[in-house]
C-alpha cells in the first residue's frame, strides 16, 4: 500500500480498520484534556474498561460469601487459572495444559531454571543476549552463583556485530554450536526490550535442542504482540509478565509455558507446593506431593484472585480480536509509523535513525529510534505535548503503536507534534 502523511489518509486507515472500536474499550491518561498518544503499551499497558466488573465481581463474592467463595463463587478460586488455558494457549501457541498463571515473571524464570537448569561440571553454561533486561542478567548471575559457578565462566552472551545494532541468528546459532556440550540452557528475551528485534524463536530452539540443551524464552515483550507457536518449535519452558501488550495491570501475574515433554517427567527437579498437587486430592492434606501433569503441576500458592481478574478479562478481549488479526494490524501501524518517521525525518532533516529491523519478520510492535542530535528536551516537549513515549539513554525513544488501542490517525498527529518539537528548538 501507497502511504500518504496526511490526517485524511490516516483516518481513512482508520475507516479501514476492523480493530479500531477496541479503542473504546481502554481508559486513555488525558493531557491538557485530551486523550494521549499512548506509545508505552510495551511498559503498561493501558486499563480495559472490562477489567473493573472482573475485580468488581471478585469484591462481591469475597463480601457475599467469604471462604465458600473458593468453591461457590460466580467463578470459583480454587481452579481460577484454569480459566486461562484455553484462551492464553492461544495467545502463545501452546496446548491448554502446557500453559498456566502464578507469581510475576523473574519468580518464574527462577523456578523454571530449578527444573531446566541442573549444571553439572561438563555441561554448566548459559547462552543469553548480550544487553538482556536487567533482571534476566542478575538472575542467570545469582543462578550460576547458586550452583557454584562464576557469572564469567558460566554465562555467554552473544553480541551484536560491531556497527550493528541487532543481533544475528546465525551468530547465535554459531555460538550454540562451539559451546556445545558445555551448555546448559539457552535463555533469551523473544523480543529485545531496547531494539524491537524479534528473535528467530524457532531456529534458535532448534539448535540448542541440537547440542543437547534446554531452551527457555523470556517473552514480556513477546506475549500479546507476536504469532508464537511454543508447542510446535518445541520450547522447553517460557514465561511472560501481564501488565505489558497484555494489559493486566502494573506488575501483575505472569504467564508460564511448559512443553507437555516435560509434563510427566517424575526426575525433574522443581519448588512444589500445595497448589501444583494433584487437583483431586488437594484438599485431603496428604504427606506426598503428587504433580498435577501439566504446568498447572508447577504452581505453589493458592491463587491472587484478585490480581488474576484483570488479566482474565484481558485474555478474553484477546481471544476475541484473535493473535491473527491482531497482528495484521500491528504490521501496517507499525509500517505506518515508521513511514510518517521517514516524511518527518526528511522535512525536518532530523537524521532520525530507526534501530529495529525493517523486515517485519524482524520486528513487531515496537520502533525503537536514534535521535541524533536530539536531546532529551524533545522527549520533555512530547511527553508536555500529550505523547506518552519512553527514553532510554543514550539518546533513543521506544516507540509501540500498540494495535488493540492505537490508532493511524495517532501516528499522523504524533509526527506532527515531533516536527514541532524539533522545529521550536
Ligand atoms: C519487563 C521485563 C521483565 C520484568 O520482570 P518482572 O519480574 O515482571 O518485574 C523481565 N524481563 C524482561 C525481558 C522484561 O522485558
Amino acid at each position: 500500500m501507497i502511504f500518504e502523511n496526511t490526517k485524511a489518509f490516516a483516518q481513512q486507515l482508520d475507516a479501514q480498520d476492523s480493530l479500531h472500536k477496541y479503542r473504546d474499550e481502554f481508559h486513555f491518561p488525558k493531557v491538557n484534556d485530551k486523550q494521549v498518544i499512548y506509545f508505552t503499551g510495551n511498559s503498561l499497558g493501558l486499563q480495559p474498561k472490562r477489567a473493573k466488573a472482573y475485580v468488581d465481581e471478585i469484591m462481591n463474592d469475597w463480601a457475599n460469601l467469604a471462604v465458600e467463595g473458593h468453591f461457590y463463587a460466580e467463578k470459583p478460586w480454587w481452579d481460577y487459572q484454569e480459566r486461562f488455558s484455553k484462551p492464553l494457549s492461544k495467545i502463545v501457541g501452546a496446548k491448554p495444559a502446557e500453559v498456566t498463571v502464578m507469581n510475576t515473571l523473574t519468580v518464574n524464570l527462577h523456578l523454571l531454571m530449578v527444573s531446566f537448569y541442573q549444571p553439572d561440571a561438563k555441561r554448566f553454561k548459559i547462552i543469553c543476549e548480550e544487553k538482556a533486561f536487567p533482571s534476566d542478567q542478575y538472575m542467570l548471575q545469582s543462578q550460576v552463583q547458586f550452583h557454584g559457578f562464576k557469572p564469567e565462566e558460566a554465562i555467554v552472551e552473544i553480541n551484536r556485530r560491531e556497527g550493528e545494532h541487532t543481533i544475528c541468528t546465525e551468530d547465535v546459532i554459531a555460538k550454540i554450536n562451539e559451546v556445545g556440550d558445555e551448555l546448559a540452557l539457552v535463555l533469551i528475551g523473544g523480543v529485545n526490550y531496547y531494539t524491537g528485534q524479534v528473535f528467530n524463536m524457532k531456529a534458535i530452539t532448534a539448535a540448542g535442542h541440537q547440542v543437547g540443551a534446554y531452551v527457555g524464552w523470556d517473552l514480556a515483550h513477546a506475549a500479546g504482540n507476536v504469532k508464537l507457536e511454543l508447542h510446535d518449535w518445541n520450547v522447553d519452558f517460557a514465561a511472560w509478565c501481564s501488565y505489558k501488550y497484555m494489559n493486566a495491570g502494573p506488575g501483575n501475574a505472569s504467564g508460564c509455558f511448559v512443553h507437555e515433554k516435560h509434563h510427566h517427567n517424575a526426575d525433574l527437579p522443581r519448588f512444589a507446593g500445595w497448589w501444583g498437587h494433584n487437583k483431586e486430592r488437594r484438599f485431603k492434606m496428604e504427606p506426598n506431593f503428587d504433580p498435577v501433569h501439566g504446568a498447572d503441576g508447577w504452581q505453589i500458592s493458592n491463587l491472587p484472585v484478585l490480581s488474576l481478574a484483570p488479566y482474565l478479562a484481558s485474555v478474553e478481549m484477546f481471544d476475541e480480536v484473535g493473535m491473527d488479526a491482531l497482528i495484521e494490524k500491528r504490521d501496517q501501524l507499525t509500517a505506518y509509523l515508521e513511514f510518517t518517521l521517514h516524511e518527518i525525518d526528511k522535512e525536518v532533516q532530523g537524521n532520525f535513525e530507526i534501530i529495529t529491523p525493517s523486515n517485519p519478520s524482524e520486528r513487531a510492535c515496537q520502533l525503537s529510534v536514534f535521535l541524533h542530535g536530539e536531546g532529551r528536551s524533545l522527549f520533555d516537549y512530547l511527553m508536555k505535548n500529550g505523547v506518552i513515549v519512553d527514553w532510554r539513554e543514550p539518546n533513543v525513544i521506544r516507540l509501540a503503536p500498540v494495535p488493540l488501542y492505537c490508532s493511524f490517525e495517532d501516528m499522523y498527529n504524533f509526527g506532527q507534534i515531533l516536527k514541532r518539537g524539533i522545529l521550536e528548538k
